[in-house]
């Protein structure tokens, strides 16, 4: 047997998985590194997920990332779920620790990170917050402030049911539904706004929320990536709002499962360009 390391392997599951960033974001941080490894999208049938996450353990793959719409096989496909997988019942990175498999969700401080480089412990704890959406990335939302000690956090949805089964199954005081019909009035005292459901991504309607009405010191925050000046951000800033886009949380959510994969801590430059360029040419 010879003694040459083998590549360290990570990747992407998803269906589809062709449009995913991560591989050219996990590639930009390898080649920094000087890692020897790569980061591959895998694409993994819905119905076959659970028997793919659990064969990871007999593979020399370190670890992936789960995305849309796998993220529930994945927690339910693991041996052991940290507190972050378990708060939003989802999985978004599984890696493996002896001959365990670990659901991990890093979304919540994916989304915390460019935050707190915006808004101060002690300012995030004295904001109402206004949270749109009821998907997926809207949970990790409202867990991850609930984890930033946000004092009010108002939850609006498209589909009122959806948002109020949410706040139904959080029980939380503090987190309450707005119905949509009314969502525009507590924009006014939303000092946190945050566009947590699809609205404005390529292909979707444009958020339908007026910012003008919102408090000088609001902060807008965006998940949606495609395009990265999404309607919401534009609005926001012709309103002189401080903004957050959503690449800053999809390099987030990413470095911690870099350490994970690799061993090692991301690089700290910032990698937006080469993200930037990866979404403008088509190319991953
Ligand atoms: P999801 O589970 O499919 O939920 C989509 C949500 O968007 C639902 O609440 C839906 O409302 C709402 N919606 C769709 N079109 C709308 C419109 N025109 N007006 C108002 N609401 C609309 O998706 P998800 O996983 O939560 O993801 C939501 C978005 O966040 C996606 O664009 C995703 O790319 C982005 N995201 C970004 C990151 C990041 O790292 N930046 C991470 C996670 C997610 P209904 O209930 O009425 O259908």
């Amino acid at each position: 047997m010879n003694d040459v390391p083998i590549p360290k392997l990570a990747g992407v599951c998803g269906w589809p998985v062709h449009h995913s960033l991560s591989p050219v974001l996990h590639g930009h941080w390898l080649r920094e590194s000087g890692i020897r490894g790569a980061y591959i999208p895998f694409m993994v049938k819905p119905w076959e997920a659970r028997d793919a996450f659990v064969s990871l353990k007999r593979t020399n793959i370190a670890g992936v990332n789960v995305t849309l719409p796998l993220k529930g096989d994945a927690f339910l496909a693991a041996d052991e779920r940290t507190e972050a997988a378990q708060r939003i019942g989802a999985a978004n990175c599984l890696y493996k620790s002896g001959r365990k498999l670990i659901a991990h969700n890093t979304d919540l401080d994916g989304f915390a990170a460019p935050l707190l480089e915006a808004r101060s412990r002690q300012e995030l704890s004295q904001l109402s917050a206004l949270v749109i959406g009821a998907g997926g990335a809207a949970k990790a939302v409202v867990g991850a402030l609930v984890g930033l000690g946000v004092p009010e956090i108002m939850l609006s949805n498209r589909t009122d049911a959806r948002a109020d089964a949410l706040v139904a199954e959080a029980g939380l005081p503090n987190f309450h539904a707005v119905p949509w019909s009314e969502r525009q009035r507590v924009v006014r005292r939303a000092g946190l706004i945050i566009n947590a459901s699809a609205a404005g991504m390529s292909g979707f309607d444009p958020l339908d929320l007026k910012l003008g009405e919102a408090p000088p010191f609001a902060l807008a925050y965006d998940l949606v990536y495609t395009p990265e000046i999404t309607p919401f951000i534009a609005d926001a800033r012709e309103v002189k709002l401080d903004t957050i886009g959503g690449l800053a949380m999809l390099i987030g959510q990413a470095r911690p499962s870099f350490e994970l994969f690799y061993g090692r801590s991301a690089p700290e430059g910032d990698p937006s360009d080469i993200l930037r360029r990866a979404l403008h040419t088509g190319r991953r």
